[in-house]
């Protein structure tokens, strides 16, 4: 039996993956190293606490002694590393955390697997041949795009905001420890999520929590900035596929081709609401336009062509079908 330790698995998509990586595999174990900061829900992972191949420890990244005590303990021949400060806005109020958790935390974990795994660079110690480094990482590195043209995994980095700098810096560091140690890392830039599980502060949580409550829907600027939009699940497969068929040293580009401004979005997950829980007035009504985010980038969105050329990975849901799926499981959750 293999055991990983996935970092950050409290949050959004470390959760959503942990529940389906045990769900679809039965001979692997997961250690889950979550800090709980506020993005971090022990709910979350309520469908497998029960599970006896999972193990939850909570813990910083950025402590060395207790990864190595980890590693020690339970001879980790992988590593799916999830765990970063996430939301942008923060990352303009306290820009600390971001580089604390993404930079350091980033190269800590790294740092202590390959410590762990090799003996010299280039050389694994017995066991370890196959050991892996994944990771997750965002389409934001790659800066803002105009209305034409896609992120390859080719486009030169030019990140805008502190988390997405954040993280540039954190795939910098992998893609030196392949280049100068050898270390066996790949790492997936993936688009915007969505789906259950996401924190509340997040854009579509919250148009639902508003438009629930009666308040108003805040939209940034004029609405117009453009996201490219992906289901969670479809994220967490092609996680899965780039972990265990990935080429070192590669990164791979996420994406789901569903390119939405905030205002339409905005107005289908109000037009949906209208019919699932209708009120004497459309829930659009309550849509208000706020000040825009500083330094907010205009638009994102991916070309996933190589993971689906090399690796065969598709996305099972449309923007349709996923919205919906999501907005069903939010209305659980706040009625
Ligand atoms: P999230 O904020 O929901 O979850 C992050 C998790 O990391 C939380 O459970 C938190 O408690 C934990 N964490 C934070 N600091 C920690 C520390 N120092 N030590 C241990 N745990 C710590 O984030 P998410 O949306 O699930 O994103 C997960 C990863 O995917 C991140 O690396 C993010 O950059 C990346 N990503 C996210 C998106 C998206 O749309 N959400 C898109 C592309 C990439």
């Amino acid at each position: 039996m293999q055991t990983l330790l996935i970092t950050g698995g409290a949050g959004f998509i470390g959760s959503n993956f942990i529940s389906y990586l045990l769900k679809s595999e039965k001979n692997i174990k997961v250690v889950n190293l979550d800090l709980l900061t506020y993005a971090g829900n022990p709910k979350n992972l309520e469908d497998v606490e029960n599970d006896p191949n999972y193990i939850f420890y909570k813990g910083d990244i950025c402590d060395r002694l207790l990864l190595e005590k980890l590693f020690k303990k339970y001879n980790f021949t992988g590593v799916i590393h999830f765990a970063a400060e996430s939301h942008v806005d923060n990352s303009i109020q306290n820009p600390d955390a971001f580089v604390k958790t993404n930079v350091f935390g980033t190269f800590t974990v790294l740092d202590v697997a390959k410590n762990f795994w090799m003996s010299a660079p280039n050389s694994y110690k017995k066991g370890f041949k196959n050991a892996r480094f994944h990771h997750i990482s965002t389409d934001e590195v790659y800066g803002s795009l105009s209305d034409k043209g896609l992120f390859s995994e080719k486009t030169p980095y030019a990140p805008n905001s502190p988390y997405s700098a954040s993280k540039a810096s954190s795939d910098f560091m992998v893609r030196s420890y392949y280049h100068t140690y050898g270390l066996n890392v790949v790492t997936t830039n993936c688009s915007n999520n969505y789906g259950p599980r996401q924190h509340e502060e997040k854009l579509i949580p919250t148009i639902i929590r508003k438009a629930l409550s009666g308040k108003n829907i805040p939209i940034y600027g004029d609405g117009k900035n453009i996201r490219d939009w992906l289901y969670v699940l479809d994220h967490c497969k092609g996680i899965q596929l780039v972990f265990k068929e990935g080429q070192a040293g590669e990164t791979y580009n996420i994406g789901g081709q569903n390119e939405y401004n905030n205002l339409y979005i905005a107005n289908k997950v109000c037009e949906i609401l209208d019919t699932l829980q209708p009120m004497k007035s459309s829930f659009k009504a309550q849509i208000q336009f706020v000040s825009d985010r500083p330094g907010h980038d205009y638009r994102y969105a991916i070309d996933a062509a190589k993971i689906k050329r090399e690796l065969g990975w598709k996305a099972s849901e449309n923007f349709e079908s996923g919205i919906l799926k999501t907005i069903h499981w939010y209305l659980k959750k706040y009625n």
